[in-house]
């Protein structure tokens, strides 16, 4: 697609109230592929003012017709999928076919149950003698990353327009033309003027600017704890919702009885998907020590066979903080069965898939999220210290277990501290409610919980 060299404000795209613009790079070659413009504090002015004048008519539009202009806007995302998949692919790096069938589909997936949720959701609800709305909070600033820049996206978005409440959206620096393409697909679809705005820029300036604007009544952010703890807060400062999604250092759990292969092979596969990067990603891998040098080979073959196939990080930012982080990792005396800190190719941001043996549960590979294609070995005695080890970082975010059952993981799944856990290598759930415990965040996404988020009460007696 062709960059915007202006900002999606009331219903039009409109100059930037500044000059400054942001480059968009390719990580895969390293080369700029466009330029949108960086936002600043009269843009995001702009475009709450016209989220704000939005968001009567919107919050009184029927669910059934709010319900009906999402439907239309996710079959604007499917007739575009193939050029959404290729501007993530541009700019973010992720395999064409990753981004078909991920970052394309399932943000197709999360629009279609928000069309549907809007339509089914109890709004009201009797209790008592009193009857309880659910009405929209009012206008939602939403920040989101660049690693599934759409899925960010859609499930803030969505949810937020089924709720009846009105978007300003600043997206990260490294994707805005998925963001552009998206704001696109709005006006496409025949959603009212206003009702979602597009502020392109930067974190520092135009983040910062809208996450602390007094016409903003929920902040909803998806990023690095370190920025979330700030926004968190600056909202409560302001007495302001919030919804943070930070985080993860997922551990992936295989029982002494589970399929150990399987449970291996899939857990690799979760981590390099993405080139690691993956807030819920199962980075820890933790084995019983019977069965840890079988692990090890296995996992260490697994990731080898990824070689070529998987993509380049997003930025050199990123490529040097993650190559950093397994030189640390070798300094710190874990053992390296796979990939390494030297770049495999020439030009672009690319990591060799990477696999670390003898990791410690106290190894700062083991206890900070990393961000790409890295996974840790960690051997455990018994059942009790591998949850220990499992709990033992400041995250929650995922998780998995593989036993010989479904009832003896759930048995180990119940006692995790985390917000989700794959039973056996079960299957995502756009349904499901997404989000973390402890640093991992506040509040969940998708789903109808997902949609309890953009809502607040109002009770009548009787
Ligand atoms: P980040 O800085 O937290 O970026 C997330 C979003 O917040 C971006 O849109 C960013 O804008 C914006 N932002 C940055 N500073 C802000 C501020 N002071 N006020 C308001 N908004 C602000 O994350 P990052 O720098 O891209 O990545 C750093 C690390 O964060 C990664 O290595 C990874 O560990 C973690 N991360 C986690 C997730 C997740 O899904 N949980 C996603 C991405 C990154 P800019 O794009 O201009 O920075
Ligand atoms: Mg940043």
């Amino acid at each position: 697609m062709k960059a915007h060299d202006g900002m999606y404000i009331g219903g039009e795209w409109r100059a930037a109230a500044g000059t400054d613009t942001i480059a968009v790079v390719d990580p895969a070659d390293e080369q700029v592929i466009a330029h949108v413009p960086a936002g600043i504090a009269e843009d995001v002015d702009a475009a709450v003012f016209a989220a704000h004048e939005a968001f009567p008519a919107w919050a009184a539009t029927p669910p059934a017709e709010r319900a009906a202009r999402i439907a239309a806007l996710r079959d604007v995302l499917v007739a575009r999928k193939d050029e959404i998949a290729e501007t993530v692919t541009a700019e973010l790096g992720a395999p064409l076919q990753f981004s078909q069938m991920v970052h394309a589909g399932v943000p197709i997936l999360v629009a279609g149950s928000y069309a549907e949720l809007a339509a089914s959701y109890a709004f009201e609800e009797k209790v008592g003698n009193s009857t309880v709305y659910a009405e929209p909070v009012g206008v939602v600033g939403a920040i989101t990353p660049w690693n599934y820049p759409l899925h960010q996206i859609v499930a803030k978005v969505a949810p937020a327009l089924a709720a009846g409440c009105t978007v300003v959206l600043k997206p990260a620096e490294d994707t805005p033309l998925t963001a552009q393409l998206f704001a696109e697909a709005v006006h496409e679809a025949g959603i009212p003027a206003g009702v979602f705005n597009l502020v392109t820029g930067l974190g520092t300036v135009a983040g910062q600017a809208l996450a602390a604007h007094p016409g903003v009544d929920l902040v909803s952010f998806t990023g690095s704890t370190a920025v979330g703890k700030q926004i968190g807060a600056t909202a409560g400062a302001a007495v302001k919702r919030v919804a943070l999604e930070l985080g993860g250092k997922s551990a992936n759990v295989i029982l002494p009885s589970a399929d150990l292969a399987k449970a291996v092979g899939v857990g690799i596969a979760n981590v390099m998907g993405n080139s690691g990067q993956t807030c819920s990603a199962w980075t820890r891998m933790l084995v019983h020590t019977s069965q840890y040098d079988e692990a090890v080979a296995l996992a260490a073959e697994a990731a080898a066979k990824y070689g070529d196939r998987i993509g380049p990080l997003v930025n050199a930012k990123q490529h040097a903080r993650v190559r950093g982080y397994i030189e640390k990792g070798v300094a710190e005396g874990a053992r390296l069965v796979a990939g390494g800190p030297e770049a495999p190719r020439e030009q672009g941001y690319f990591v060799s898939p990477t696999v670390f043996a003898d990791v410690t549960p106290e190894m700062t590979i083991a206890q900070e999220e990393i961000f790409g294609p890295v996974v840790s070995i960690i051997r455990y005695e018994d059942e009790d210290e591998a949850l220990r080890i499992a709990n033992g970082t400041v995250y929650g975010l995922a998780g998995a277990v593989w036993a010989a059952d479904d009832a003896e993981a759930v048995a180990f799944a119940r006692r995790m501290d985390t917000g989700q856990v794959d039973i056996n290598g079960g299957r995502f759930n756009p349904l499901a409610p997404f989000g973390g415990y402890k640093q991992s965040g506040v509040g969940r996404e998708l789903g109808a919980h997902g949609l309890s988020e953009y809502l607040q009460t109002k009770s009548l007696q009787f």
